[in-house]
């Protein structure tokens, strides 16, 4: 897409900092990383989010990211979040699908978020809803 921000990263109209790429995909370093080395792995071709994502495309980023954070390990990480946001009410900014690689090192101030437990039977319920949506 001629206007979207990581379409131009990938082309090269705009300057990153690349730490990866293949035929399919390209790694570049977070302009705001939650730690040094925090890089985002981004399909060449454009898709918006997860969902309409191709399963194949996910593979590849997936399989990059995994090189990416034997990397990071490499540099002295002591371990290491995936991170997907999909679409706006998850925080998801940039509408080109995109994994977040973010190095972690005991201590460094990060919290993951925190769950919450179901009142009673919802758990259930939930289940019967999503494997109803699943088939
Ligand atoms: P989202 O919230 O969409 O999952 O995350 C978008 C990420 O893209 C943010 O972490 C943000 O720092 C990063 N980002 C946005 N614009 C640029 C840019 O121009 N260059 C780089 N390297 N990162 C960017
Ligand atoms: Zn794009």
């Amino acid at each position: 897409m001629s206007d979207c921000i990581f379409c131009k990263i990938v082309r090269g109209e705009i300057a990153s900092e690349k730490v990866y790429e293949d035929e399919a995909i390209v790694g570049f370093l977070d302009i705001t990383p939650v730690n040094p080395g925090h890089t985002l792995v981004v399909p060449k071709a454009h898709y918006t989010t997860l969902h309409d994502t191709p399963p194949e495309i996910l593979q590849k980023m997936m399989v990059a990211g995994q090189k990416i954070a034997g990397g990071l390990k490499k540099m002295g990480a002591e371990g290491v979040n995936f991170g997907m946001n999909i679409e706006k009410a998850a925080g998801q900014v940039v509408f080109h699908t995109h994994l977040h690689i973010m190095p972690r090192r005991e201590g460094d101030g990060y919290r993951l978020w925190h769950g919450k437990a179901y009142a009673e039977g919802a758990m259930q319920k939930t289940g019967v809803a999503l494997r109803s949506a699943l088939s």
